[in-house]
């Protein structure tokens, strides 16, 4: 199997040049214009069949290898975030007010980077290359509506791999895992009614600011006495909202909150333990609940038998020594709608560096990451194309 350290290396000054030019132009979620645009122009320069305008802004540029084979896609997410910069960067943002706060510019440029590698060995492929540039991550669930429009089919991908720069994480070092490795997200949204009255004569009127108290308390049973302490699950309240005179009980109180969980059956189970508490706890007070529980992404499951060809080009990119195995995070991540469907494997690529003071956690103002993270994770998705194309 042929290597790409050095073709990688070649495109290092590119890579950093396209980084810091998707970063000074970060886009919001479905608003990937400009981003969209580049990726458009240097697939079609590069031969790529290019479909766009999937999910608004989404692309897919398809590279068919000289022979036949599997059909292997790579997913990368361009949109931006609704923060202020304050990293103070030669590169930083030039747009008021947004920023690529995740790292996503990185992830365009890894895109851009592997179109390149792959095109230069289109003759000796045995497959097909699917590269995919998604919208909307950051809340959109742009993967989703990509879902949905069809990006799975035509060609129909065989395995699926993504990755994030990863700033929990030293430059240098990987993470890979089997089985899930990000969670099921759910949003809730809840309605406490009580019957309105004067805060001097609480027998005239149905307290739902105490049945609130009550719910809240009582959510917190639902993880520590339902879920199997060696799984893990998250319930939390995000937003309470009620009343609005010191002397006055309010007729109802507004929650909203989420919930994360890892396995289906705990899912299950936390979703109809927060139904019954809240319910129960808000009879109990003399209230009435009314919940609506939305889900947002399923979990983020990695196949094992993907995990391992990733874990051998991680290994021969870093050392084995540097490719860990057990990061997880109560976080949610689109890809999942994609991981639904195709067995992948989605890594966390290692990008920050404590001595340039680029530790700042995702979504800060203040987050950055070492670019050479960018070298690296190029060079494992060639190397892990190659285990299956070449
Ligand atoms: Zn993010
Ligand atoms: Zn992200």
């Amino acid at each position: 199997m042929p290597h790409f350290r050095t073709e990688a290396e070649r495109l290092r000054d590119r890579l950093i040049a396209w980084r810091r030019d998707f970063h000074m132009h970060p886009e919001l979620a479905f608003e990937e214009q400009r981003t969209a645009g580049i990726v458009v122009e240097h697939l079609e320069r590069l031969g790529y069949r290019v479909r766009r305008g999937i999910a608004k802004t989404g692309v897919i540029g398809v590279l068919e290898g000289g022979r036949p084979g599997p059909v292997v896609m790579f997913r990368f997410d361009m949109d931006g975030l609704p923060v202020t910069e304050e990293t103070g960067a030669e590169y930083a943002s030039r747009v008021p007010g947004r920023m690529h706060a995740c790292g996503h510019d990185g992830h365009v440029a890894l895109g851009m980077g592997l179109a390149e590698l792959l095109a230069a060995r289109r003759e000796e492929m045995a497959g097909t290359a699917a590269l995919l540039f998604q919208p909307a991550e950051e809340g959109g669930n742009g993967a989703e509506v990509m879902v949905q429009e069809g990006a799975l089919e035509n060609p129909r991908p065989d395995v699926f791999l993504a990755t994030h720069v990863w700033i929990e994480k030293p430059v240098g070092t990987v993470d890979v895992s089997p089985g899930p490795v990000m969670a099921a997200a759910e949003k809730w949204t809840c309605t406490i009614h009580g019957q309105g009255g004067h805060g001097a004569l609480p027998q005239q009127a149905v307290d739902p600011i105490v049945a609130a108290a009550y719910v809240v308390t009582g959510l917190q049973t639902v993880v520590s006495r339902n879920v199997n302490p060696l799984d893990t699950a998250v319930v939390s309240v995000g937003s309470i909202h009620g009343g609005d005179a010191f002397n006055v009980i309010p007729p109802e109180v507004q929650m909203t909150g989420t919930i994360r969980t890892y396995q289906p059956a705990t899912r299950e189970t936390v979703l109809q333990r927060v139904r019954e508490v809240i319910d129960g706890v808000a009879t109990a007070c003399g209230a009435h609940a009314e919940l609506e529980i939305t889900p947002l992404t399923p979990p983020v499951i990695n196949d094992p038998e993907v995990v391992e060809v990733v874990r051998r080009a991680a290994e021969a990119v870093v050392g084995p020594e540097q490719v860990g195995s057990g990061e997880r995070t109560m976080g949610s991540e689109d890809a999942a709608f994609f991981m639904e469907e195709v067995p992948g494997c989605y890594f966390f690529l290692g990008a920050a560096n404590a001595e340039r003071g680029l530790t700042a956690p995702h979504h800060n103002p203040r987050f950055d990451f070492d670019e050479e993270s960018l070298v690296l994770g190029l060079t494992i998705l060639a190397e892990a194309a190659g285990a299956y194309l070449l």
